[in-house]
């Protein structure tokens, strides 16, 4: 007997991540995930069962697995065994832009690829990868329904003041706006208040989605009202490799001034800034933690007062503040980063409990404390399998 099953794809320039989920009562039930890493280069896939038991890990020459479609057929043949029994019913593509229009999941066909296509250019890092791998999956599994979702669909709910910069209106027409990005797991994050903590949903939450990637959102009754996010995934707080906010004056000066060229700018602002480029020693919080060198304690010190400065701004736009909820890698585990993001956001009503805090537990203010500050893990592509399982109903195909 087989069983249905829905594949979750997240294609980046050199890898491909999946997560292969169960249809059970209903629900979509992870099983296995893992990721294909350096496609082209040095291929390596390593995939683990819902027990952290590895399944797969090998590694292939280059010209192997040599673009996304190789890595497909491979992920397919390896995994094999896994997927016994199994149907796959439908794929959902994490895709990181959805333009001003695509303000929910869709079904893709040629006439949506299209419509994708003409988006790269408003995220050329990432868009025309996250096609490559939809396109792979299209070839590889022709009449599976494939969906794409999008992460920045989230954040159109917001009111024009935080959708805009301060240009005049042809640039907003032309699509330079203010979109935001994690989309996905601001969205689930919405969805598990909803269930578990309906209160605190209804009112004005702060989320801090704080992993190599990092931005914040401010919530009102589970609508994105505003986002540290912009145009591209790189305004806002620090990062891994990312600068977050930058005075626009400094790249003028960069380019006009010092002659750099616009590539060698790009590499410094999404690659080499942030905690790696401030410290000069690694984009991981674990080793800056580690490490006595005072520029990694600077840039600790960086990071943590702009994403407080970013919960206050974000307060002012909810007007007020019910709930701080910490997710993402270091949302999730960074103890010591979160009580110094926290320091001095008592007129908040933020206040932590250091032992709720070290001890990593899934409330970690103070009883009693005005604002209530939450700790959840995060999970984007089972928000995905969530939106392809309620598509495929709507659409009648389950
Ligand atoms: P991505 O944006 O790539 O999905 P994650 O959300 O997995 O990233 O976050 C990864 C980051 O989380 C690591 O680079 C590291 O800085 C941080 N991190 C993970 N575990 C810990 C920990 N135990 N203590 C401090 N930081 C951690």
């Amino acid at each position: 007997m087989t069983s249905d099953a829905i594949l979750v794809l997240n294609a980046g320039s050199s890898s491909i991540k999946f997560e292969l989920f169960d249809i059970v009562g209903g629900d979509a039930e992870t099983r296995f995930e893992g990721q294909m890493e350096g496609i082209g280069a040095s291929p390596h896939l390593i995939a683990r069962d819902a027990t952290r038991h590895v399944l797969a890990d090998h590694r292939w020459a280059g010209p192997d697995v040599a673009n996304h479609g190789a890595a497909l057929e491979v992920i397919a043949k390896e995994l094999s065994p896994a997927m016994a029994g199994r149907r796959i019913i439908a794929v959902g593509h994490r895709v990181v832009h959805g333009g001003p229009d695509l303000v929910a999941p869709v079904l893709i066909d040629d006439a949506v690829m299209a419509q994708l296509e003409a988006l790269a250019p408003l995220a050329p890092l990432h868009q025309p990868h996250n096609l490559a791998g939809i396109a792979a999956s299209r070839a590889r599994l022709p009449g599976v329904p494939q969906v794409a979702c999008f992460d920045t669909s989230f954040h159109r709910s917001h009111a024009w003041e935080a959708d805009t910069f301060a240009l005049p209106p042809e640039f907003y027409a032309r699509g330079i706006r203010r979109y935001g990005f994690h989309g996905l797991s601001y969205e689930y994050i919405a969805a598990n208040l909803a269930e578990a903590e309906p209160a605190l949903a209804a009112g004005r939450v702060v989320v801090a989605h704080l992993g190599n990637g990092s931005s914040l959102c401010a919530m009102r009754g589970g609508r994105s009202v505003d986002s540290t996010m912009g145009f591209t995934a790189l305004d806002g707080v620090p990062m891994g490799t990312r600068c977050g906010q930058i005075d626009p004056g400094v790249l003028l000066h960069l380019l006009m001034t010092e002659g750099m060229e616009p590539a060698a700018l790009q590499k410094l602002l999404y690659g080499n800034a942030g905690l790696k480029g401030m410290s000069g020693i690694s984009q991981d919080v674990r080793d800056l933690e580690a490490s006595a060198e005072p520029r990694a304690a600077q840039a600790l010190a960086y990071y943590a007062w702009r994403v407080r400065r970013e919960i206050g701004a974000l307060a002012a736009a909810l007007g007020g503040l019910d709930g701080l909820v910490f997710t993402a890698g270091i949302g999730e585990n960074a103890r010591d980063l979160r009580a110094r993001i926290c320091e001095g956001l008592g007129f908040l009503g933020i206040d932590i409990d250091p032992a709720r805090n070290q001890a990593n537990e899934r409330e970690i203010s103070r009883p009693g404390a005005a604002t209530r500050v939450l700790v959840r893990a995060t999970d984007e592509e089972g928000m995905i399998a969530r939106h392809v399982l309620n598509l495929l109903r709507r659409s009648k195909w389950a």
